[in-house]
């Protein structure tokens, strides 16, 4: 059996799966596409009505509602899942068994949230590179800032493989931070409709209380939050209505929002997933248009940029990113005059600024220069016993060595002690010490 992933940046994944409906139903085959949200169901429910593909061999179905129901809609010979990052959920899990047939599997980001294996495929397909799609015109190009807020998240406890939220909601809940949010929300985002990714629902409802103080129109909406009523939110902010969409988690996947011109990250997360699918979340492209997204809590940092190239595997979490060159220097650096993020340069290149390397990058690069001294010590050293015992190979006795090391190495061939080269070299005033 033939499973395979498809990775598709943020586009075109929904005609993609329409296409490959209508050419299973052509042959006869029945189709189940399973999504975790309901407007991901209405989505593509929509999409299929438009393209006239609607006929009794496709069904699209919640997971949660497929589960309950297994089997009581006859039979299917493929199974396409949407969003399928999250398709190690037991609900899935249960779909595919019954069904035990082919699957395809769809997502921007295939890797598990919590990084373990994504095993309910074994081909994966990558599509076209986000930068490609950036330069296509087919995802929005974007600024990114990553402004220092000055917290530290080193002592944040973990849970489930990513920071514990608790302890994040205490981190980020003192009063100059949510003044420093406001702050680089109107230099950065310059007053432009924002979606806000916060902690968890208590956060998420700080953040809009403080832009609504601020006079900044918000909202906040989330899981529990009534279908009808998340709906009606979502339509006031496309009418412009308010500037910026609280959320934790909710939006992080397959709604679209073109008119959200900026991110605001006020999660830090270890989740290479979760933080691709909320900071490109922001992209969808809308003419002339160039996303903002702000990084408050250093999440580029962890990751990298989000439209970065990476090797997806099923098998395996995708490598481990370090913000650091071989010099020690960063990869990527803030501006502290504009506060863009940049590839390492000496010079900002969006507003010219020359870049002060941090204190933690000069420690980085000088211990990292000091490394590369002791190496080059120890080569030179390598290279000295090794000439050394090629000259000593012949020698007889003691005598013959001109020098301490010439003993050390005479030792070695006769396998002597280390003392032993002391002594004789005391005995014959070569010590040096
Ligand atoms: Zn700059």
């Amino acid at each position: 059996m033939d499973l395979c992933v498809f990775c598709l940046a943020v586009v075109g994944k929904s005609y993609i799966m329409a296409a490959i409906a209508e050419s299973a139903n052509e042959k006869g085959n029945h189709v189940l596409i399973l999504a975790h949200r309901n407007s991901l169901i209405e989505q593509h429910k929509e999409l299929f009505e438009n393209l006239e593909l609607n006929n009794n061999l496709t069904r699209i179905e919640s997971v949660f509602t497929e589960v309950r129901h297994l089997g009581e809609h006859g039979k299917v010979d493929l199974i396409i899942i949407d969003e399928a990052h999250i398709s190690g959920a037991s609900s899935y899990r249960k779909v595919c068994e019954y069904y035990n047939c082919k699957r395809v599997l769809f997502t921007a980001t295939p890797s598990r949230l919590d990084g373990k294996p994504l095993d309910l495929a074994d081909v994966i397909v990558t599509g076209i590179s986000a930068k490609e799609l950036i330069k296509r015109g087919q995802i929005s190009d974007y600024d990114y800032y990553a402004p220092n807020l000055d917290v530290d998240f080193s002592d944040v406890r973990k849970s489930c493989g990513d920071y514990n939220t608790q302890d994040l909601e205490n981190k980020m809940s003192a009063k100059k931070i949510y003044g420093d949010i406001l702050k680089y929300y109107k230099l950065l985002g310059k007053d432009q409709q924002a979606i806000a990714y916060c902690i968890n629902i208590n956060h998420s409802k700080q953040v809009c209380d403080m832009f609504n103080e601020a006079g900044i129109l918000a909202k906040h909406m989330d899981a529990s939050t009534p279908e009808n009523e998340r709906q009606e939110i979502m339509n006031e902010f496309k009418e412009h209505k308010f500037k910026i969409l609280c959320n934790c988690n909710l939006i992080s996947e397959g709604i679209t929002l073109p008119s959200a011109n900026v991110g605001l990250l006020l999660r830090p997360t270890l989740s290479l997933p979760l933080y691709i699918q909320q900071a490109c979340r922001v992209l969808t492209p809308v003419e002339g248009k160039k996303a903002i997204i702000i990084d408050y809590v250093g999440n580029v940092f962890r990751h990298g940029m989000p439209t970065d190239d990476r090797e997806w595997s099923l098998s395996s979490k995708v490598k481990e990113y370090y913000n650091e060159n071989e010099d020690g220097s960063f990869k990527i650096r803030i501006c502290q005059n504009c506060f863009s993020t940049f590839e390492t340069a000496p010079v900002c290149p969006y507003c010219g600024a020359v870049y002060e390397p941090t204190a933690i990058e000069i420690q980085n690069i000088k211990e990292i220069q000091l490394k590369k001294v002791e190496e080059e010590k120890e080569r030179k050293r390598q290279e000295i016993m090794k000439r050394t015992a090629e000259k000593v190979k012949n020698y007889k006795n003691p005598e013959e060595c001109k020098n301490f090391y010439e003993l050390v190495e005479m030792g070695k061939r006769f396998g002597y002690k280390p003392g032993w080269a002391i002594i004789q070299a005391k005995r014959l005033h070569l010590y040096k010490k």
